[in-house]
This record gives structure tokens, C-alpha cells and sequence, in this order.
């Protein structure tokens, strides 16, 4: 790899439309301010927080694909691409260092069960593994931690959401979470760790 710095040449996309070419691509639409703000505004205790609320309605309901020891995956209500997927501990916690050694054994091991999962269902050529910490990370609710687990494919950064403000997402959520959830048992891991 080239070790040139960020230029006009690094922050266009393959159509020549502004853009930022790194792993957070997906994770900066600028769109999603609204909604960002809206629900940080929503978000001041755990009676107010999607992720603390989540569990205990069904799966249907609250777009569970997997629910473990001391963290659960569902889908984003908002996603970046069809199967984004969220990892979040049933804690209601804000930071990566709130968590205790269980907590981040098993988020871990179920972000691996993600990706795999995800392989089998649509074939992604890559993902977005990431963490936004704080607000002024990008955390869409910063009050509760969750990891983002986004599968890429070639070409899914196009123009749409930049002139239309419209990600082209061609399953609805419903399908994708019976999907993954299918499709979860026979990726975990052989030793059970993600429970
Ligand atoms: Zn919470």
C-alpha cells in the first residue's frame, strides 16, 4: 500500500462523488443527523433505551437473530447495508471499558459468529467491524454500547444516498432477521462460547 496521505484523489469514490474511502465509509452519512439526534435526545435512562428494552419483547418484535449469556444480536432498525447487525451486552453500559471479561469474551466471540453467519446467507466480500464511543464518535445511542457488525459487498457505496439521501436496502428487515437467525445455530462456534 501506498503510504500517501488522505488527498483530493483518497476522498472521491469510484464515481468520482465525495466520499471518505476507509472502514468508516458506511458509518459517516451525514443524512442520519436527524435521526441521530432525535434519538439521543430519546435516550436518558434505560427505560428510554432501545437496547435495554429490546430483549424483552419477542424476536419478531425486536429484530433479535441471537440471544446469549451477557449480550444478544439484532438487526438495525437503520442499516447501512441489508444484515447490518448490532452486538450489544444486556447491560446498560456506555464504553468499551464498562464490560467486564465475560461481557467482552462474548461480544467478540458473537461478532465471529456475525461474520460467519452472514457468509453463509449473502456473501459479502468484506465487513465494518467497529464501535462508536460517545456522541462525538458517531454513536447513534451512545448510552448503550453495541457493535456494529455491517457486511460489504463491491460497489454498495454508491451514488444513491448522496443524491437521493436513499440507501438502496432490497430485503425487508423481517426477512433478513428469519434469515440470520436460521441461519445462526450452525455457525456459533464448536465449543458453544457464544452460548
Ligand atoms: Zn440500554
Amino acid at each position: 500500500m501506498p503510504a500517501t496521505p488522505p488527498g483530493d484523489a483518497a476522498v472521491t469514490d469510484d464515481f468520482g462523488l465525495a466520499g471518505v474511502p476507509d472502514a468508516f465509509q458506511r458509518l459517516w452519512t451525514p443524512h442520519r443527523l436527524a435521526y441521530i439526534k432525535e434519538g439521543q435526545d430519546q435516550v436518558t435512562s434505560e427505560q428510554t433505551c432501545p437496547f435495554c428494552r429490546a430483549p424483552h419483547r419477542s424476536d419478531e418484535e425486536s429484530l433479535i437473530v441471537h440471544r446469549g449469556t451477557h449480550a444478544f444480536v439484532l438487526l438495525n432498525l437503520f442499516p447501512y447495508n441489508a444484515g447490518h447487525l448490532l452486538v450489544c451486552p444486556y447491560r446498560h453500559v456506555p464504553d468499551y471499558t464498562d464490560i467486564d471479561e465475560a461481557e467482552t469474551a462474548e461480544i467478540a466471540a458473537l461478532t465471529q459468529t456475525a461474520m460467519r453467519v452472514l457468509r453463509k446467507v449473502s456473501n459479502p466480500s468484506g465487513f465494518n467491524l467497529g464501535m462508536n464511543q460517545g456522541v462525538t464518535g458517531g454513536a447513534g445511542i451512545a448510552a448503550h454500547l453495541h457493535q456494529h457488525v455491517v457486511p460489504r459487498w463491491g460497489g454498495d457505496g454508491n451514488f444513491l444516498p448522496i443524491i437521493a439521501q436513499t440507501k438502496a436496502i432490497t430485503q425487508t428487515l423481517g426477512d433478513v432477521r428469519a434469515q440470520v437467525a436460521a441461519a445462526w445455530p450452525s455457525a456459533a462456534g464448536p465449543a458453544g462460547s457464544d452460548a
